[in-house]
């Protein structure tokens, strides 16, 4: 899908055109990959247009940074508030955000400690990502020939410009399969995640998803997930999933910011539970929808609203 472009793009503090947002060919994230990121998302509520989960992204995005030793020169107050001004600038009642702080034009060679660092964010409008009728009916996934990333290679807490290339092989294996999504596995076997989602099943009505340790990024719409489950009253545990029970589960299903809450109909071509949403999934689903939509009291921290 190409990119429906917005006015502006915030780039090192300033705004500039969306056709001028350009960087040098021998920028350092060009050469190596060295940059990480957020996908964040504003949904246009009843009470306003809201941002998901903002400060819970740009924590990540920051933890994301000082991982590979990258001394971002902005706080989590002023990214936030530079966010909301992207918004504002571009006048968007529903985005996609994506902010991403990269090594930018200075030296070549591997180390990057030479190089600029720089910060972006831009906005533009986004649909559903597997599409409205995925949330509804689900998707036919596989599990992936690629396992995800290894501890010890690439870290798997930090949101990454380099971890999707492992994401690629992934997802383009997936679709050209004839699949909307592949499952990656951990490096002794266990379920890790999707492309570009986590995952939950459930199996004999407790909640079920990898944790950290399973090479997984630490989803915001997943932590939004534990919390509704806690809600709930449902069991819920991280604990390492074997593979054989994606056919054997009652329910499946991806969470991310892009996926929202999608439910998992089949994988490998074996049916999950009865092959579509299932009841535990709807709820989960329909309290995230209301979450998001503002149409529930929420910790307060979860929404925050752009024009007020
Ligand atoms: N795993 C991966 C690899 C992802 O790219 C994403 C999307 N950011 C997720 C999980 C879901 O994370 P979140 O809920 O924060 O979007």
């Amino acid at each position: 899908m190409p990119i429906p472009k917005s006015e502006k793009i915030w780039f090192n503090g300033s705004f500039v055109n969306w056709d001028d947002a350009k960087i040098h060919v021998m920028s350092h994230v060009v050469n190596y990959g060295s940059s990480v990121f957020e996908g964040i998302r504003c949904y246009n509520t009843k009470k306003g247009s809201a941002v998901f989960g903002l400060r819970a992204h740009v924590q990540r995005l920051l933890n994301s940074a000082k991982i590979y030793r990258m001394d971002v020169p902005y706080t989590l107050e002023q990214l936030s508030a530079a966010i909301l001004e992207t918004i504002r600038v571009n006048k968007m009642k529903e985005c996609y955000i994506r902010p991403v702080i990269f090594r930018g034009y200075g030296e070549i060679g591997v180390n990057p400690l030479g190089c600029p660092l720089d910060a972006v964010i831009a906005v533009w409008e986004w649909g559903k990502y597997l599409g409205k009728e995925a949330l509804e009916q689900g998707v036919d996934v596989c599990v992936s020939s690629w396992n995800r990333i290894a501890p010890n290679t690439l870290p798997a807490l930090s949101k990454a410009g380099a971890n999707y290339m492992n994401s690629q092989l992934i997802k383009m294996e997936a679709l050209l399969n004839g699949y909307a999504e592949g499952i990656a596995l951990d490096r002794a076997g266990y379920i890790s995640e999707g492309s570009g989602e986590n995952i939950f099943l459930i199996k004999d009505g407790v909640v079920l998803t990898p944790p950290l340790s399973s090479s997984v990024l630490p989803g915001i719409t997943r932590q939004a997930v534990i919390d509704i489950c806690h809600g709930l009253d449902l069991q819920i545990r991280e604990q390492g999933i074997a593979r054989e029970l994606l056919y054997l589960a009652e329910e499946a299903f991806f969470t991310g910011t892009a996926a929202e809450v999608t439910p998992i109909r089949s994988v490998d071509k074996i049916s999950v539970g009865k092959g579509t949403r299932g009841p535990i999934t709807a709820t989960i689903q329909e309290k995230f929808f209301s979450l998001v939509n503002a149409e529930v009291p929420s910790k307060l921290d979860w929404l925050s609203f752009v024009y007020s």
